[in-house]
């Protein structure tokens, strides 16, 4: 094992209101520990983790961690630094080169910390995130009376995870047992060793009290949100009527006094929503996939021109939104058939009907439809994808 990530939850939380310890309360719908866990399960330099629980919070912990590959639990001591120890004696026989000590209740660690963390322990003994210091610091003199001004450019916040080279840390743990150390960091320098600061991030917040976990879950929405963009695309589409007894249109078939010329099925609505689908991602238009003068599309199921372009929307992690057709003609009615169309297109999509709208209108026999020479289609989807494929 290379690097191991040791997770401590020993804690009881007593700034924090309430019975539940604040590393398992709810943040968006799952334990505070779980997304701190999901975090370092994810990181692909982290090859083992083991979480440090209090005796007390087994069936908690059990419930938390679900379905996720975890070492087993090792049950915590009085303090921190027992706690520590106690993981660091369990991970001692599989020997990893590396521990990460990692408070539970900093849910919000960026795995660009991570990498930094263990990047600077190539030459260093041990290595942390820290953060400046922007509030001016004040000593106090005894009641509310402030006495001299703290120089804060020779201090850091330090944070976790704080990054060592394991027999080093469980070395040095071993010979600290009864000092009081406030963190990991402070355990090797009483050590002798030296360590060094990497930049951390202010979202990496150790939730405290209750105030702090409503901004966390503030954050965690507003990055849910950041996660997804929103495009639109438009289509259009014209076919003309000829000699025929039915027309295809947005999938279905329908008796008619005529046909519908084109080089595939002619369904005059399938093509202004692959030109729409196709426009939202910026894929050209359904002439440059399927080109009419390719014999092969001949008569083709436009269902096909369809999920063609549904599947390079997929592709990019994208998903329909919704979409809205409009079909413009004087005849054949489209209204007795709104309903089965809608499901049609639900069943190429895999989208439900709620988020397929399928509308007809007239020109008031002005124009070409009005003179009933053809049909003409217009098409709006609009579309969802990750933010990463910008
Ligand atoms: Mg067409």
């Amino acid at each position: 094992m290379k690097t191991a990530a040791l997770i401590v939850a020993g804690g009881r939380g007593s700034r924090f209101g309430g019975d539940l310890p604040k590393q398992y309360a709810d943040l968006g719908g799952m334990p505070v520990i779980r997304h701190t866990i999901e975090v370092f399960l994810r990181h692909p330099a982290i090859d083992a983790i083991l979480v440090v629980i209090h005796p007390d919070d087994l069936d908690l912990y059990n419930a938390a961690v679900a379905g996720l590959d975890l070492l087993p639990p090792v049950l915590g001591g009085s303090e921190r630094q027992d706690s520590v120890r106690n993981g660091l004696e369990a991970l001692a026989e599989a020997a990893p080169e590396a521990v990460l000590i990692h408070d539970a209740a900093r849910p919000a660690v960026a795995p660009v910390t991570i990498d930094g963390v263990l990047a600077a322990l190539a030459d260093a003994g041990g290595a942390i995130p820290v953060l400046p210091i922007v509030d001016t610091l004040k000593q106090r003199a005894g009641g509310d009376r402030l006495g001299g001004t703290v120089d804060r450019n020779s201090l850091v916040r330090a944070q976790t995870p704080q990054g060592f080279r394991f027999d080093d840390i469980l070395e040095a743990h071993r010979a600290s047992a009864g000092k009081s150390l406030t963190d990991d960091a402070a355990v090797m320098e009483a050590a002798g060793h030296v360590v060094t600061g990497v930049p951390g991030t202010e979202q990496n917040v150790k939730i405290t009290t209750n105030d702090d976990l409503a901004r966390m879950a503030q954050q965690l929405d507003g990055q849910a949100e950041m996660q997804w963009e929103y495009r639109t695309g438009n289509g259009y589409d014209v076919h003309k009527f000829e000699a025929g007894s039915e027309v295809t249109i947005c999938g279905i078939v329908i008796p008619h006094s005529a046909g519908l010329a084109g080089h595939s099925d002619a369904d005059v609505g399938l093509h202004a929503l692959t030109d729409a689908l196709l426009g939202s991602i910026a894929e050209g238009d359904i002439g440059d996939h399927f080109p009419p003068s390719d014999s092969q599309w001949r008569g083709a199921p436009s269902d096909l021109f369809l999920r063609h372009a549904h599947s390079l929307l997929l592709q990019r992690g994208g998903v329909i939104a919704n979409l809205d057709v409009t079909l413009i003609c004087e005849a054949p009615k489209i209204g007795p058939h709104r309903q089965t169309m809608r499901e049609r297109i639900g069943d190429i999509l895999g989208l439900d009907t709620g988020r397929i709208s399928v509308k007809a209108t007239t020109t008031e026999k002005l124009g070409f439809t009005g003179r009933s020479e053809g049909i003409a289609a217009v098409a709006t989807v609009s579309v969802r994808l990750p933010a990463v494929s910008r």
